[in-house]
C-alpha cells in the first residue's frame, strides 16, 4: 500500500517557503489583527504556522533517526554507512519529508481507490464497515475542487462495483466551500446524486470553527433535498448542544467527535475534561437521531454510549462506533465481538499532511508509536 508525497500540498510546501515568506504581513499580539487580515494574508499566516509546524516536526524526526543511526541501532553498517553517505549530499527538508511519508502510511491506506478499496475489503474480511475519505481541504481552485468531486464519483462507483461495505466521507473545503459556496453546493449535490444511484451515503466532515456555520447552513440546505447525507458534530465547541438538538429535530444522520481542531476558548472547552462531559451530554441526545455515529477511541465515552443506547432500548445496531484507521486495531475487533457496529474511517490520497499533522498533535503516543517500530 504506497503513499507518495507527490500531492500539491507537497510541493507547495517544499517549493514555495521561501517565495511565500517575504510577502508575510507582520502579526503583532492584538487579536484583532488576525482578523482584520485579507481573506489572502490570512492564507499566507496559515502557510507559515503550517511551514514552521512541518520543519519542526520533520527536523525532530530526522534528529531521532540519525542519532539511532549514529549508535548502530538501525540497519546493517554497510547500509548505514550508504544512507549516511547520500543523507549528507542531501537536503535535509527532503529526508524529513520522505520519513514522514513512511511514518503516515500508519495512518492512511495509500495513494489511489484501489488502496483504499484493498484496506476495505481486509475491514470488511473482520466484520468492519469502513467510510472512505479521498484525502484533501482548504482547496482554493475550481479545477481542485471539480477534480475532488469527480474522484468521489468514481469512488462511489468503484466502491459499488466492488460490493465492500463502504460510505464515504468528505470535506466542503475540499469542494470550494472556502471561495465558492455555490461551487461548493452544485459539487456535493452531484456527488450526493452518485451516491443515491447506488444506495450509498455521504458524511460531511465538520472542519475548524471558521468553517461550521458555513458548513451546516449548506448541509441543511442540501438535507432538504438529499437524505443521503449526513453530518459532523464536534463536542469541544460550545455551540454544539443547541446544533445537535437542530439536528436531532430534523431527523440528521449525525457523527459525534471531540473535534480535531485547535479553537479558542471563546467558542471551545479548553479543557479535556469539559469536551469529555459535553460528548457524554450530546451523545444521549444525539440516541435520538436516526443511527447516530459515535467517533472516538476513548474506551470511558464509549461505555458511556453503550451503556446510554441500551437503557434507551436501541440494539447494537442501530448506532455505530467509529474509529480511524490505524489507531486501536485491536480495540475495533474486540468491540466487534461484542457485538457493536464498527466502521473505520479509511483516508488515502496523495495529500496527507493535514490530516496526519491533526494526528500526530492531538497524541503524542501516536509519533512515539510509529517511532517504536521503527526503531524496533
Ligand atoms: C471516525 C472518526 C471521524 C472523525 N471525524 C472528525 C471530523 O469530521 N471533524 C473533527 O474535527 N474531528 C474528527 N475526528 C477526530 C476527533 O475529533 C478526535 O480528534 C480524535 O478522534 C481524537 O479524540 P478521541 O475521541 O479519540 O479521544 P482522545 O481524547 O484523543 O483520547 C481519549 C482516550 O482514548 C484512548 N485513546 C485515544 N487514542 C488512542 C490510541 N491511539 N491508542 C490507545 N488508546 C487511545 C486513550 O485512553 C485516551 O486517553 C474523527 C474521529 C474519528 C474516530
Amino acid at each position: 500500500m504506497p503513499i507518495s508525497c507527490t500531492g500539491h500540498i507537497t510541493e507547495w510546501w517544499l517549493q514555495g517557503r521561501a517565495a511565500r515568506k517575504p510577502t508575510m504581513p507582520p502579526i503583532n499580539s492584538n487579536t484583532n489583527a488576525a482578523t482584520a487580515l485579507q481573506p489572502e494574508q490570512r492564507l499566507l499566516c496559515a502557510q507559515q504556522s503550517f511551514d514552521s509546524c512541518c520543519d519542526s516536526m520533520g527536523f525532530l524526526l530526522c534528529d531521532s533517526l540519525i542519532i539511532q543511526f549514529m549508535q548502530g541501532n538501525l540497519f546493517s553498517d554497510v547500509l548505514r554507512k550508504r544512507i549516511l553517505y547520500g543523507f549528507q549530499e542531501n537536503d535535509r527538508l527532503n529526508f524529513a519529508m520522505k520519513l514522514l511519508t513512511w511514518m503516515a502510511r500508519r495512518f492512511v491506506a495509500g495513494d489511489g481507490i484501489s488502496d483504499a478499496l484493498i484496506a476495505t475489503r481486509k475491514l470488511n474480511q473482520k466484520g468492519l464497515k469502513a467510510t472512505l475519505d479521498y484525502l484533501g481541504e482548504d482547496c482554493n481552485r475550481a479545477e481542485d475542487a471539480r477534480r475532488s468531486c469527480a474522484e468521489y464519483c468514481a469512488l462511489l462507483k468503484a466502491i459499488a462495483e466492488s460490493n465492500i461495505d463502504s460510505n464515504v466521507s468528505l470535506k466542503l473545503s475540499q469542494l470550494g466551500l472556502g471561495f465558492d459556496e455555490g461551487l461548493a453546493r452544485g459539487l456535493l449535490e452531484t456527488i450526493l446524486v452518485e451516491a443515491a444511484k447506488y444506495g450509498n451515503f455521504v458524511r460531511v466532515d465538520m472542519e475548524g470553527s471558521n468553517y461550521t456555520q458555513k458548513t451546516l447552513d449548506l448541509f441543511k440546505e442540501v438535507f432538504s433535498k438529499h437524505k443521503n447525507v449526513g453530518i459532523v458534530i464536534q463536542a469541544s465547541l460550545r455551540r454544539s448542544k443547541k446544533d445537535i438538538d437542530d439536528l436531532v429535530a430534523l431527523g440528521v444522520r449525525v457523527r459525534l467527535c471531540k473535534g480535531a481542531y485547535k479553537e479558542p476558548a471563546s467558542i471551545a472547552f479548553p479543557e479535556k475534561s469539559a469536551v469529555n462531559r459535553n460528548y457524554d451530554e450530546l451523545a444521549r441526545s444525539l440516541l435520538k437521531a436516526p443511527l447516530p455515529a459515535f467517533a472516538t477511541h476513548d474506551d470511558e465515552r464509549i461505555e458511556i454510549v453503550a451503556r446510554a443506547a441500551k437503557e434507551a432500548g436501541l440494539g447494537k445496531d442501530q448506532y455505530e462506533i467509529q474509529m480511524l484507521y490505524g489507531l486501536r486495531e485491536k480495540r475495533w475487533e474486540e468491540l466487534r465481538s461484542l457485538g457493536h457496529t464498527v466502521r473505520i474511517y479509511v483516508p488515502y490520497g496523495t495529500h496527507w499532511i493535514p490530516y496526519f499533522y491533526r494526528r500526530i498533535r492531538e497524541r503524542k503516543e501516536n509519533l512515539t508509536f510509529v517511532l517504536k517500530n521503527l526503531f524496533n
